[in-house]
Formats: structure tokens, C-alpha cells, sequence
């Protein structure tokens, strides 16, 4: 067993970590085995982003650390439903959503691998971010995109110098797309690309230091692809390892009703992901069919003791217009977890120190909020 590599989740394979690879041999997924390490006095002296925890991120060169300062977003207590609560504001990352933790690891090991061109599938803030960091490494890069999305976020994409690939039909259509196109070139994808998970990994890690190295009881996250979720697993899971935290929280995946795969197998109690009909809902950021990593995110929250919740359309909205008039001005899909913090109160004790991560901007989402107003 080395200790570094790229590991295949189905046959265990290993791959050095430089390898330009983004699935293995077969196909099948592929995720990291890394040591991270963490030293309290060098992350509390340098700047406040991301980068900090430099010796716990798998990039060898700082040469080729591609960074617009991200990350270091700030947690902040309020009430919700007389709960404390604290949230977690990563709708202020460079391009508006989280996003750019994942996207920050991942070009950055693009750069240090040499690679020149890159393709990507999103319905939006994650193509927008790839975008963004690809044109500040100089790194060529083309997304794909279902028609449907919100036009805002085709032009942030565009304007990043970015080649769009409009796809008709499903979300699922256009990563079928994607995925074809990348056999040729490198899949910088927040699902297959389990670099992404190192940069969305952060996340816990600001947590964990913004509540001077404790950890929430309970974290409430919206969940589609679960990309912020696997990163949130693996960085609370290395704290907890490395003896820097006494234990790693509770997950609480929250999913929209009319696209809820992971929440109908883990209440039928599935090992697998059920085929669904998926209806239209508000929160585009989730509508995701069929989540490649879903075997994964079950085991992940069931290790923490947590759960996933679904929520109605009319929940999202109302969860919305609360947040947003608080002072917080987020997109829909964002809207999602606050709609199943709502829930998990009704019947749940209070008490627990519960953190809620805020996703991405309402600044790109001006259709779909002007439906609600
Ligand atoms: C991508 C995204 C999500 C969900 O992430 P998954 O990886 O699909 O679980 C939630 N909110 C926003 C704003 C997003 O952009």
C-alpha cells in the first residue's frame, strides 16, 4: 500500500497520485489515499483563505497553485426557529458558489500535471468556476451545459473565454455528453475528479477552526452529485483522525422531493440508487437523477449517524424568502438545506450545535427568484 495514490473504488486498484487520470482502467471511480497533516500555529499565521492548510492539500509545488484567495468565508451565528444556528456564508466564494474549493485543488493539479485543455458538464455554478480557474491557469476548457439553464450563468461561463456546449435534454443527457467528449482530453468534474474533493474538503477544516478546533454536532448540507458532502466526510473524517477534533459531525443531506434518489434509498433501506422519475423543481443545483458517487454518499452519511430529508417545492420557497429576509441573498437550490433544517427541528431536540452551509449567490439565479417574489 503506498501512501499516496489514486485509488480504484471498485477493485482497489492504485495509481500513483500524478497520474493524468480521472477514472481507472475499467472505468469505475477513483478516489484518493493522502496523509494530511495539520500544524495550528503555521495555519493561524498565514493569510486567511483556503491555502492555509497547505500541508493537508495534495499539490507538491506552490508554483502551481492556481488561487483567486479563496475560501476563509465567514461562519455566522443567527436564529432560526429560536435554534442557534451556524451558518457557513460559501455563496461569497469567487464565482458565487462553493464551488471554487473543489475547482481551486483541481485546476491547481491540472497545472502541476500539464494538462492544456480540460472539459467539463454543469448545470452552472460548476462550470462557471471551472471556467473561471481555467482561464487563470491558462488552461483551455469547454462546457457542457443542459439548455435549461439560467442565463445568467451562461453568460458568467462565456465570459470567462470559456467554449459552451449547449445540450437538449436531461442533466444526465449532458454529462453522457461531457463524459464521451473527456476520454480525450482531462474530465475536470466535480463527480468523477476526486481532486475536487480535496479542495471542497476545506470547508470542514474553516468550520472546525472558525469554532476554535470543535466541531458542529450536526451539519445540514443540500445534496445532488455530493460534491460538498464527500469533500465535508473526508475533511471532518482527516481532523478527527489527525487528533485535531474529538469527533466528526452528524450529516444531514438534504434533498429536493421532486429529485430525491438518495433520500428514497436510504428510507427503503436500497444499497443501490433507484431509477426515479424526476419532476421539475426550483432547485436546479440538485436536480441530479442519478448521482454516480450515491453508493458512496449513503455509506458516508450513515457512518456519521446522519440522515437525508426531502423537501416540497413549497418548503424550498418558504425557506427561501426566510433566508433572504435575514439579509442573505442566496439561489434557490441554496434554500434546499434550510427547508430540511426546518423539518429536522420540528422533530428533533434542541440543543445540538448545528452549522448550515449557504451554497451559492441569488445573483445569478434573478429568473428563478423573480418566480418567487
Ligand atoms: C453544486 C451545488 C449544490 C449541490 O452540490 P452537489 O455536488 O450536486 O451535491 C448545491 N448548491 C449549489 C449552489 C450548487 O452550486
Amino acid at each position: 500500500m503506498k501512501s499516496n495514490s489514486l485509488i480504484c473504488t471498485k477493485t482497489q486498484t492504485e495509481y500513483p497520485l500524478e497520474t493524468p487520470i480521472w477514472q481507472s482502467e475499467q472505468g469505475d471511480l477513483l478516489d484518493i489515499r493522502f496523509k494530511p497533516s495539520f500544524d495550528k500555529k503555521n495555519i493561524r499565521n498565514r493569510p486567511a483563505n483556503l491555502w492555509r492548510y497547505r500541508e493537508a492539500l495534495p499539490i507538491i509545488s506552490d508554483e502551481n497553485i492556481v488561487s483567486f484567495g479563496e475560501g476563509a468565508t465567514p461562519l455566522q451565528k443567527i436564529l432560526i426557529e429560536g435554534q442557534e444556528v451556524h451558518l457557513k456564508l460559501d455563496f461569497l466564494m469567487p464565482t458565487g458558489s462553493y464551488k471554487d474549493r473543489g475547482s481551486a485543488l483541481m485546476i491547481s493539479k491540472a497545472k502541476e500535471l500539464g494538462i492544456q485543455k480540460v472539459v467539463q458538464d454543469s448545470s452552472g455554478n460548476a462550470g462557471s468556476s471551472v471556467a473561471a480557474y481555467c482561464a487563470k491557469a491558462n488552461i483551455a476548457c469547454e462546457i457542457y451545459v443542459p439548455a435549461y439553464v439560467s442565463e445568467t450563468k451562461l453568460l458568467q461561463i462565456k465570459s470567462y473565454g470559456a467554449k459552451v456546449v449547449l445540450v437538449e435534454g436531461t442533466r444526465e443527457q449532458t454529462a453522457q455528453k461531457a463524459y464521451e467528449a473527456a476520454k480525450h482530453t482531462y474530465y475536470a468534474s466535480h463527480v468523477w475528479n476526486p481532486f475536487f474533493f480535496q479542495g471542497t474538503k476545506t470547508i470542514a477544516f474553516e468550520i472546525a477552526e472558525q469554532l476554535a478546533w470543535s466541531v458542529p454536532d450536526t451539519i445540514v448540507v443540500p445534496v445532488g452529485n455530493g460534491s460538498l458532502l464527500i469533500g465535508l466526510y473526508i475533511g471532518f473524517r482527516e481532523l478527527h483522525k489527525a487528533g485535531i477534533t474529538d469527533k466528526s459531525p452528524k450529516i444531514i443531506a438534504v434533498q429536493a422531493k421532486n429529485v430525491s434518489p438518495l433520500y428514497q434509498a436510504f428510507t427503503e433501506g436500497l444499497t443501490y440508487i433507484p431509477a426515479i422519475q424526476a419532476q421539475e423543481t426550483i432547485a436546479e443545483g440538485v436536480a441530479i437523477g442519478f448521482p454516480l458517487r450515491g453508493k458512496q454518499i449513503l455509506q458516508y452519511v450513515e457512518l456519521t449517524g446522519g440522515a437525508f430529508l426531502s423537501v416540497e417545492e413549497q418548503e424550498i420557497k418558504s425557506a427561501w424568502q426566510m433566508i433572504a429576509q435575514k439579509g442573505y441573498f442566496v439561489e434557490p437550490t441554496s434554500a434546499v438545506a434550510l427547508a430540511g433544517l426546518r423539518q429536522y427541528l420540528q422533530n428533533n431536540d434542541a440543543g445540538e450545535k448545528i452549522a448550515l452551509i449557504l451554497t451559492g449567490t441569488g445573483l445569478k439565479a434573478s429568473t428563478k427568484i423573480a418566480s418567487l417574489l
